[in-house]
Parts: structure tokens; sequence; C-alpha cells
């Protein structure tokens, strides 16, 4: 049976089967700790880094060099995104249908200059108009949006 997951962010996001059927369709194999880290991921409302991730799993007994080499494996087949929010520490997340596509531009997150906290902006449209002097990334698409700002705690 097949049931549909309600995220914290209200997308509609992937059932438990299609965890597998997605992994497979990127060719990788379906394993325990890509699993394990999916699950944690499709309930997590902002991108995680690899160290929480890794608490978030680490009593089902993976080490730390599995989580990442996994979460950088997913990230490589574009089943994950991993941005940089300016601290250099890499955050991880689940893409939504429509972003693994390659249909849809990733969503635009937002970063709290006083505490750091990041959030997904996952109804926020930003539209990119490409200028011949623009670099080649940005004709790609291939670019992160952040808004940086006070966040409601912070204000
Ligand atoms: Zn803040
Ligand atoms: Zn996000």
């Amino acid at each position: 049976m097949v049931r549909a997951v309600k995220t914290k962010r209200g997308w509609p996001l992937t059932p438990m089967v299609d965890l597998q059927t997605k992994l497979r369709a990127k060719g990788l194999r379906s394993t325990s700790p890509r699993i394990a880290a999916l699950r944690v991921l499709i309930l997590a409302k902002t991108p995680m880094s690899h160290a929480e991730l890794f608490d978030a799993v680490r009593d089902q007994g993976f080490d730390r060099a599995t989580v990442y080499r996994n979460l950088v494996d997913m990230a490589d087949a574009g089943i994950l995104s991993r941005t940089d929010h300016g601290d250099h520490v890499w955050r991880f997340e689940l893409r939504s249908e429509a972003e693994a596509e390659g249909g849809e531009t990733m969503h635009p997150h937002f970063i709290c200059t006083d505490c750091g906290e990041v959030a997904c902006l996952p109804g926020v449209a930003v539209k990119v108009t490409t200028t011949a002097f623009a670099p080649r990334a940005v004709s790609a698409k291939n670019f992160e949006l952040q808004l940086k700002g006070r966040c409601d705690q912070c204000e």
C-alpha cells in the first residue's frame, strides 16, 4: 500500500516505498544508511548538516564516514541538494520531485544574519533573467538563492 507523506513544509513528498525506487532510478543501490538518511530528511523542515544527520541516525549503528559518503553519493545523484549558507558547512536536503526532475530551480533559503538559522522557502519564487554579462553558471541555473535578514526570533 502506498501512503502519501505530508511534511511540515507542506510538500507532498515521497512515500517510503518510493525511496527505494528513487534511489534505483538514479543508479544507486537501496541500502540501509541511505534509507535512514532519507527518512530523517523527509521530516526535516530545514536543511541538515552532516553532524545533525549523523546524530539522528547514529543509534542505528552507522559510522560518521558511512553517513557522510552516502550523503555525498545522493547529492551527486541529484536526490539531495547540498548547499553552503556562508558558514562553510554543507547542509543537505531532499529535493522535491519537480526540482529533482530539473523542471524547477532550487527553492531559495532565508539565513538569519544574527543566529545563523536557515529556513527553506519553498513557496517563494525568484525570477532570474540572464544577460550576456552573467557568468555561465547563471544561464545553466547552477546557483543558489539566499535571502538574508533577521529571523522572527532575532528581529
Ligand atoms: Zn535569528
Ligand atoms: Zn531548502
